[in-house]
């Protein structure tokens, strides 16, 4: 079985979303998602946006990002706030999800979700904090891809993947060196479904959000 794994660093061939690197342009054999790093933002940004904004017209770009908030090791949070903003935008406008970095930015993704009429499907990719933290924001078009985490039994991400509502799930390996096989092994067991019924589940869950399907 071929297990699809929605946020990627690792170039791959098997089903996959795999965010560009910066300067990169993208394969036309693969989806890709392209969007500005918190790390990677600088004054210059709007430059790289037209980059962005040209390379997501592509039909095989299936989302936008990944973009978000990062209060470690992000810049300054007005560029931060200004430049998320701007990819929420584009995200609604061409009706794809929003792949979502967020450490330690909470309070910053409420404030934009409470301010914010036309809201992107959002992806909040490498979840691993409290459940409560997830629960906050149901009311919202918000979806949780989970990645190594899960691999811990008693993760925080393991936790919120049994409550989680199952229309709500994804599955990654970010940038990791784990196969994503893993992953969807670990969730069959927490969630006691088969593998072939998350594989069903995740394909579903990602047509029935976004404009651009997956088969
Ligand atoms: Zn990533």
């Amino acid at each position: 079985m071929t297990f699809f794994d929605f946020h990627t660093h690792h170039s791959l061939l098997k089903k996959s979303i795999y965010n560009l690197a910066e300067q990169e342009d993208p394969k036309s054999d693969s989806y890709f998602s392209v969007g500005i790093h918190p790390w990677n933002l600088n004054e210059e940004w709007e430059k790289e946006f037209v980059r962005v904004k040209n390379f997501s017209s592509l039909s095989n770009c299936l989302a936008i990002g990944e973009s978000g908030f990062d209060r470690l090791w992000g810049p300054d949070l007005a560029l931060q706030r200004k430049v998320f903003y701007e990819h929420a935008k584009l995200a609604y406008e061409l009706q794809i999800p929003l792949i979502l970095h967020l450490v330690k930015g909470h309070d910053l993704l409420l404030e934009y979700l409470k301010s914010e009429v036309r809201v992107p499907q959002i992806i909040w990719h490498g979840f691993n904090l409290k459940s409560h933290m997830a629960e906050q924001v149901l009311d919202f078009p918000i979806s949780f891809s989970f990645g190594k985490a899960i691999l811990k039994s008693d993760s925080n991400a393991s936790h919120w993947l049994k409550k989680c509502p199952l229309d709500r799930v994804f599955f990654e390996t970010d940038d990791s060196q784990l196969s994503i096989d893993s992953i969807y092994k670990s969730a069959s067991v927490i969630l006691q479904l088969s593998e072939e019924e998350l594989t069903q589940q995740v394909r579903n869950n990602w047509n029935k959000i976004s404009s651009r399907k997956i088969e």
